[in-house]
C-alpha cells in the first residue's frame, strides 16, 4: 500500500511516500480501507519529534473510511461500515488498523469527507465548550485562531450555547471575516498589536466593559499566553489547550492570584474521550449538529497523499484556515 513516512524526525521535508505491505486487523482490531487522513497540529509535533517515536513513522491520528476486515472478537463492525477515528496511528496509508472500541460509526447523512474533517477539532471544540468550561447564556469568551479548525467549530459552538459575545483572533482580515461567519461577534487582528500582552487585554476589557471575559480558550501558547491571562475576568478561567506558536514557559502560580483568584487548566482530548460510551455521546452530538445544519464544517485545505509535506507546510505557516484533509481513496 502507498503511504507517508517521516524517515527521522524533522521538519515537512522529512515526510516521503513509501510503499509497505498492508498491514492485517489483529483481534480486537478493525482494518480500514482509507478515504480521507485529518492533518492536525499533533502530527506535525510527532513528525518533529516533539513526543518520543520510533522512525521511519507513518503519521496520521484521524481519518475516515470503509471497514476491510475484521479482527477476531470484534463485535457491531462488519465489513462495508463506515467509520472515523482520532486516535487511530497511522493515517497517511491506504490501510490504517485502528482499535475497534475507538471507532466511531459515520452516519448515513455524513460524509466520509465530513467526518474526517469533523472527527479530532470537531470532539476537541465540543470537549472544550461543553465541558472544560461550560459555556451558557450570558458568557463573555475569546476564542484565539478563530479562522482555524478548532476555532471555527468551537466559536460555532459557542454561538450554539448562548454565549454573548464572542472575541475571535485572527492574524489577517481575511480569516476574521471567516471567523465573523461563523459567530464571532468580535474579531481582533494579534498580528497588528504591537504588544499581544498589553494590547490583547486592552482590546478585550474595551469590548466588555472592562470586566475581561470569562474564559479564554487559547490554542496558540507561547505568544498568546500572557495577554490571554490578562484578558480574564475576576475568577475567570485560562483553557490552554495548545501550542501553534510555541509551548507556553513554567508559570508562577501566583500570577493566578494577581490575576483575579484565576483558574487555569491545561485540557488534552484523549481524557474527554477516555470511555467508548464518552466517545460516541460527544461524535454523535456533533454529528447531529452537523445534520441539523447548526454546524458548518469548513474544509479549506485538500491535497492527495503524496503531497502531505505540503500540507504540513501550509499548516505549520499559517496559511490554512478550518480543516486540513489528506484525500487518500475517495
Ligand atoms: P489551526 O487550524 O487553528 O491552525 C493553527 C493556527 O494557529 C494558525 O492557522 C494560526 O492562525 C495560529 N497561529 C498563531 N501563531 C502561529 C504560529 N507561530 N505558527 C502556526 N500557527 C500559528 O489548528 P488546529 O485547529 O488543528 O489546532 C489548534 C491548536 O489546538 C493546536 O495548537 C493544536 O495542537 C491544538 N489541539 C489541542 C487539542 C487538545 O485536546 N489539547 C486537540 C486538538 C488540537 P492565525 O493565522 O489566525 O494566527
Amino acid at each position: 500500500m502507498h503511504t507517508i513516512e517521516a524517515i527521522h524526525a524533522g521538519g515537512p521535508e522529512v515526510l516521503f511516500p513509501a510503499d509497505r505491505p498492508r498491514p492485517t486487523a489483529a483481534p480486537g482490531q478493525l482494518l480500514v480501507r482509507v478515504a480521507y487522513a485529518g492533518v492536525n497540529f499533533i502530527d506535525t509535533y510527532r513528525r518533529a519529534g516533539l513526543y518520543p517515536m520510533a522512525f521511519p513513522h507513518i503519521p496520521g491520528t484521524e481519518g475516515a473510511g470503509v471497514v476491510e476486515s475484521v479482527g477476531d472478537g470484534v463485535d457491531g463492525f462488519s465489513t462495508g461500515d463506515r467509520v472515523a477515528w482520532v486516535d487511530g496511528g497511522s493515517s497517511y496509508a491506504e490501510y490504517a488498523v485502528i482499535s475497534a472500541d475507538r471507532a466511531i460509526r459515520v452516519p448515513a447523512e455524513i460524509t466520509l469527507r465530513e467526518a474526517a474533517a469533523a472527527a479530532l477539532q470537531g470532539l476537541t471544540a465540543h470537549y472544550l465548550v461543553t465541558s472544560t468550561f461550560p459555556v451558557g447564556p450570558g458568557d463573555d469568551v475569546l476564542i484565539h485562531a478563530g479562522a482555524g479548525g478548532v476555532g471555527l467549530l468551537a466559536t460555532q459552538m459557542a454561538r450554539l450555547l448562548g454565549a454573548r459575545t464572542i472575541i475571535t483572533t485572527t492574524s489577517t482580515p481575511k480569516k476574521a471575516e471567516l471567523s465573523r461567519q461563523a459567530g464571532a461577534t468580535n474579531t481582533l487582528i494579534y498580528s497588528e498589536f504591537e504588544d499581544i500582552a498589553t494590547d490583547l487585554p486592552a482590546a478585550v476589557r474595551a469590548l466588555t466593559s472592562g470586566a475581561g471575559v470569562q474564559v479564554v480558550f487559547d490554542g496558540v501558547g507561547l505568544t498568546t499566553f500572557d495577554g490571554s491571562l490578562a484578558s480574564l475576568a475576576t475568577r475567570g478561567m485560562m483553557v490552554l489547550f495548545g501550542a501553534s506558536s510555541g509551548p507556553v514557559p513554567p508559570f508562577d502560580l501566583q500570577r493566578l492570584n494577581a490575576g483575579g483568584s484565576l483558574y487555569i487548566t491545561r485540557p488534552s482530548l484523549w481524557h474527554y474521550i477516555e470511555t467508548p460510551a464518552e466517545l460516541a455521546r460527544r461524535a454523535c452530538e456533533v454529528f447531529t449538529w452537523i445534520e441539523s445544519g447548526d454546524l458548518e464544517i469548513r474544509i479549506g485545505d485538500e491535497f492527495s497523499l503524496s503531497r502531505a509535506r505540503q500540507a504540513h507546510e501550509a499548516l505549520e505557516s499559517r496559511k490554512t484556515t478550518g480543516k486540513v484533509l489528506l484525500a487518500v481513496a475517495p
